[in-house]
């Protein structure tokens, strides 16, 4: 049997958003991997809204509601998992030989493209493979669709019906 060909997806998803799972929906359907490996970053430095745990079960929430997602969590080509520290060598101890990102605008451009480099010539097994967003998602992220929510704006659409009631419930939280 060939070596399965592992990829991992890596991102802060706080909280996972409409643009995310159509990135996921695309490269399992691309068939370019055998499995795809959500690896959540543990930045202890960074603030964030959603615990790691969080984080992981709205994602699997998430996949319950898009047939491709959940048949792919079921047959295990799908995994939820959480790293601290250098992504490649997370990857490595994956034996991921892809890292999937997405690009939304220029603006991502000039980080992936350094962060690319950085991370192949501290792991040349890993190729980093870029999805080009969504033009309808490509507005979309996790900063953004938290700020608006935090001020009160309508967010529905932009992250899975599931996450938006969990956003909705840190907005109540947080009284405002
Ligand atoms: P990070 O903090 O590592 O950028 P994110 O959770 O914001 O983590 O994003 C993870 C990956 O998903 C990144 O490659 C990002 O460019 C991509 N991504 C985020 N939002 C979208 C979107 N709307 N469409 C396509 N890709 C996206």
């Amino acid at each position: 049997m060939s070596t399965p060909r592992t990829a991992v997806y890596p991102g802060s998803f706080d909280p996972p958003t409409v643009g995310h799972l159509d990135i996921l929906a695309r490269a399992l359907h691309s068939t370019a991997f055998d499995n795809i490996v959500i690896a959540i970053v543990r930045n202890p430095n960074k603030k964030s809204l959603f615990t790691i745990d969080e984080r992981a079960a709205m994602l699997r929430e998430a996949f319950e509601a898009n047939p491709a997602l959940h048949d792919a969590l079921n047959a295990g080509r799908l995994q939820i998992d959480a790293f601290e520290g250098l992504l490649v060598s997370y990857a490595k101890a994956q034996r991921a030989t892809a890292i999937i990102r997405g690009l939304r605008a220029v603006s991502d451009y000039e980080y992936e493209l350094q962060m690319a480099h950085m991370n192949r010539r501290l792991f040349p097994g890993a190729e980093t493979l870029f999805f080009m967003a969504r033009d309808e998602y490509s507005y979309v992220s996790s900063r953004l669709t938290k700020e608006v929510a935090f001020m009160g704006g309508d967010v529905r659409g932009l992250v899975p019906e599931n996450v938006y009631a969990a956003l909705m419930a840190k907005v109540r939280d947080a009284g405002v």
